[in-house]
């Protein structure tokens, strides 16, 4: 069987698709509202798409911001990270404002002390009474001093809760924005900072790899049996993922129903043994209802897989192990295909695994 010819970018098509759909309903063309155009078209979130499908033909910056809201929470990113700059600095004022009363203060106290002490050198007019006075004097002030020195510690213990609160909220913003809500398997975004971060260093080059794995036939789960039973799948296959490989590794759910790991340390086929190894546990996985005991069958993923040093750039990768993926699609699923064997190879050659 000869393969199916591999297209070279098949994000490309849902790119132009993205344009022509915007320049339609008059959207501007701002990053934010193309990331919601990208996912609803690529179907890769089906509430989104089904969102954006109730949008009115012109819809308003407002409508678009409340789905990017509801279904990118780094779309909350600019308020919350406002909202805690206006804090900061707030913060910060006010305790500009202590430091200027602590400096009043404290050349009070000095004043006091110089007078005092001016009095103490002018023996000739010391008296019982007037010693009497100048240590009332000193002892008042340092009371004083005391008192306020007692009210700013406590102030300022305040003030480092309240910027010990913005700085766990920044912080749980940061997870959520990388995060994915229904796997909490990073998302996205998270890999593709961590794909970057592979090419910014020969080492990481040399080390790392790349295992793509997309859901077959998912969409059929979804018609057959509703989107909830869909979702736990993508929970159970993602728990799969997880917990097949060492902690520290990178897990993403990169799209809808397709995942991304990234393999460092391990050689070509060390990385493609993993791969094969979550084949098999996925293939063997009983789906079934905790509650009614309805088994949803066999649930398959196939992958692709290519080495960083097989490609120049994080796109490079993605796309290499992407059209890897796509081979073990079109040579019948279920199964894991490296890019080395896809490379410049005609006929069956480029099949690593076959189920049957
Ligand atoms: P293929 O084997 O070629 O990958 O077929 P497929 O049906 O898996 O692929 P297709 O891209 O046609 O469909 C993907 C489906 O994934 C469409 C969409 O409804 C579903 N999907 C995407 N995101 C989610 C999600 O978050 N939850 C659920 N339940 N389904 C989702
Ligand atoms: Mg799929
Ligand atoms: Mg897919």
């Amino acid at each position: 069987m000869q393969p199916a010819a591999i297209p070279t970018d098949r994000n490309a098509d849902i790119a132009s698709q993205v344009v022509a759909t915007m320049r339609q309903l008059g959207v501007l063309g701002l990053p934010r509202n193309y990331e919601i155009f990208y996912e609803a078209l690529s179907g890769s979130n089906h509430e989104l798409s089904v969102a954006v499908v109730s949008l009115s033909n012109r819809p308003t910056q407002d409508d678009l911001d409340r789905i990017g809201r509801a279904f990118f929470p780094q779309h909350h990113g600019p308020a919350i990270v406002e909202h805690a700059r206006d804090m900061i600095a707030k913060e910060l004022e006010d305790i500009a404002a202590l430091l200027r009363n602590e400096r009043t203060h404290i050349e009070k106290y000095g004043r006091i002390l110089d007078e005092t002490s001016s009095g103490l050198s002018n023996r000739s007019l010391l008296s019982q009474e007037l010693l009497h006075k100048i240590a009332g004097a000193m002892s008042a002030a340092t009371n004083s001093t005391l008192d306020h020195n007692r009210q700013i510690s406590s102030t300022l213990n305040e003030k480092t809760a309240e910027l010990e609160s913005v700085k766990s909220k920044l912080e749980e913003y940061k997870r959520l924005a990388d995060t994915d809500p229904l796997t909490q398997l990073w998302n996205r975004r998270a890999f593709d900072k961590e794909i970057t971060r592979i090419y910014n260093s020969n080492r990481g080059i040399l080390f790392n790899a790349l295992i793509l794995a997309d859901i077959d036939h998912f969409k059929d789960i979804n018609d057959r049996y509703g989107h909830p039973v869909g979702d736990r799948i993508l929970q159970i296959i993602a728990e799969i993922f997880q917990s097949s490989v060492r902690p520290d590794m990178f897990v993403a759910r990169t799209g809808g129903e397709e995942f991304a790991l990234i393999v460092e340390g391990a050689s070509e086929d060390a990385t493609c043994e993993i791969a094969e190894r979550i084949r098999a546990l996925i293939e063997q996985t009983p789906f079934t209802s905790s509650q009614s005991g309805i088994n949803y069958g066999t649930v398959t993923v196939s992958l692709g897989v290519c080495m960083a040093s097989e490609a120049d750039s994080p796109e490079d990768l993605y796309t290499k192990a992407d059209r890897a993926l796509y081979r073990s699609k079109v040579g019948g699923r279920n199964r894991v295909t490296r890019h080395s064997a896809t490379a410049n190879r005609a006929g069956k050659g480029w099949l690593l695994y076959k189920k049957d």
